[in-house]
């Protein structure tokens, strides 16, 4: 099993890349998509989330009221240790199970906040960090979501720092104002030439 976590600020472009792996046939894992599933109507988390938090969290659907729960979180860190201390284990067990199954030389596992979680937690041979300049993840993240300048300086803000990405990095994809979509897919297919040889030569795992 050779894993890559896929990393970056918010609008840095993973997604863009973790999909341009997906195209050339590479199982991608999402945690955040993960995240979404178990707090759905339904979802493993939800029993837990409503018996710790209360009904008041619960959509009429069954599903998480992320707005309120976001809410909630922002200004309590206590309330966001307990909700991770939910969620965390069912997306670490949902991840690994996607891993075993994960067919292929090697997969893609995206993490957005992995630098944050600490490196060893997410058991990945490599680390791959799509950088960009903080002002190009403003100006991707203002015109993606609709936010304000300043909702999206707030989010960075609670994200590691791009030279913490960095220097974490065993590869990096820049994909700065200056990137083309031509120019991103030229450096994965590069990549997924690197990956699949080392994967076949068996990598050792990060130490
Ligand atoms: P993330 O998943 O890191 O938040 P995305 O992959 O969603 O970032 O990218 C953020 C936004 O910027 C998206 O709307 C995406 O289409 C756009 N984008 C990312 N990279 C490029 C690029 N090189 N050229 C043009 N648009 C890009």
């Amino acid at each position: 099993m050779f894993s890559i976590g896929l990393t970056g600020g918010i609008g840095s472009g993973k997604t863009t890349v973790a999909d341009m792996f997906a195209a050339l046939g590479v199982p991608v894992i999402d945690t955040d998509l993960i995240a979404h599933q178990i707090t759905a109507p339904g979802g493993v988390a939800m029993p837990l989330i409503e018996s710790t938090f209360g009904p008041q969290y619960v959509a009429p659907d069954g599903s998480l009221d992320r707005a309120k729960m976001r809410t909630r979180v922002f200004s309590d860190n206590a309330a966001k240790a307990q909700l991770e201390s939910i969620t965390h284990p069912l997306i670490r067990a949902e991840s690994e199970r996607q891993r075993h199954e994960a067919q292929g030389a090697y997969h893609i596992v995206v993490v957005p906040l992995l630098i944050e979680a600490g490196e060893r937690a997410s058991k990945v041979e490599r680390i791959l960090v799509v950088d960009c300049p903080v002002e190009t993840q403003i100006e991707r993240v203002m015109q993606r979501n609709g936010f304000t300048r300043d909702q999206v300086l707030a989010i960075i803000a609670r994200q590691a720092t791009r030279e913490a990405r960095l220097a974490a990095a065993d590869d990096v994809v820049l994909n700065d104002c200056a990137a083309t979509l031509d120019t991103l897919q030229r450096e994965v297919n590069a990549l997924h030439m690197r990956y699949v040889t080392m994967a076949s030569q068996g990598s050792k795992p990060r130490t």
